[in-house]
């Protein structure tokens, strides 16, 4: 079966993108078939790829608005990665299909109907998602089969997490009944900040009262990796440097595993 996980919230600069094709990096040395599907218009995960999302004729738009066959959007990112590549076209995605409505029905169904017949070529499929609720993320959300949830310990990082949560409750009752949580993931963490800790003893209670998984390990900030764009045009995860930053996207994938 295949795992469609979804990397989304509300916000940017958590480390979804990082998420994203770090976790592709893992599954992929693990020799499983994995898809990413970009749908954040400012198209970093191609980036992180060194590749530039500006140069693709064909991405998730062309799929989701003119029904493009989804195989003629996808590259091949690195060994046993595809990307499904996303870039400023998408910017347009939510005025489009608003201002046509009476051409798309559905409109929180679309990647469901287009891409729904090429899931059994991956074993995993992962989704980076853009930082707010719009119609884009509405569509993750209708077609995903588990969220992961990257949490910032910051000073209003628990409202942005109530909110997503509440939105993945919307979403699986309405449109998507699989939908599950696979657990909120701490990023960019200082162990040292006496915030940090707090926000975090906090946000472990609220998942407890809530029965959420609030995962083990955390994704720490680093100085050395806080360049933007990957290292060497490639995540972290497949370059072949030993370090905490590393390890961590390993552990994490190992404990999404057991979480089923
Ligand atoms: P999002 O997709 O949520 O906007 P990104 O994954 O793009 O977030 O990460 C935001 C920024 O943080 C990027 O510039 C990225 O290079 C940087 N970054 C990634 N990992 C770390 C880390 N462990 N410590 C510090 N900065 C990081
Ligand atoms: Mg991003």
């Amino acid at each position: 079966m295949t795992r469609v996980i979804a990397v989304s919230t509300n916000k940017g600069g958590v480390l979804k993108t990082s998420i994203t094709t770090n976790l592709a990096g893992v599954y992929s040395l693990e020799g499983k078939k994995v898809l990413i599907i970009d749908t954040d218009n400012q198209g970093n995960a191609a980036l992180s790829f060194g590749l530039n999302p500006d140069n693709f004729d064909s991405t998730i738009y062309d799929v989701l608005v003119d029904g493009l066959p989804p195989n003629q959007a996808i590259v091949n990112a690195y060994e046993n990665i595809d990307l499904m590549p996303c870039n400023d076209d998408m910017a347009f995605f939510e005025f489009d299909i608003l201002t046509k409505i009476n051409q798309y029905p559905q409109p929180f169904q679309l990647m469901r109907k287009h891409l729904e017949p090429i899931l059994s070529n991956y074993d995993v499929v992962l989704i980076d998602t853009p930082p707010n609720l719009g119609l884009t993320q509405g569509n993750v959300l209708s077609f995903a089969d588990h969220v992961l949830i990257p949490f910032q310990p910051e000073s209003y990082s628990m409202r942005s997490l109530v909110k997503i949560l509440k939105a993945i409750d919307d979403f699986k009752e309405r449109f998507n009944q699989g939908l599950s949580v696979l657990g909120v993931v701490a990023t960019l963490v200082d162990r040292r900040t006496y915030l940090h800790s707090q926000i975090l003893q906090e946000c472990r209670a609220y998942c407890i009262n809530n029965g959420i998984t609030l995962f083990d390990t955390i994704i720490p900030r680093t100085v050395r990796f806080a360049s933007s764009v990957a290292m060497d045009g490639l995540p972290a995860t497949l370059t072949d440097r030993n370090n905490p930053l590393i390890a961590s996207y390993f552990e994490l994938a190992k404990e999404m595993d057991a979480d089923g």
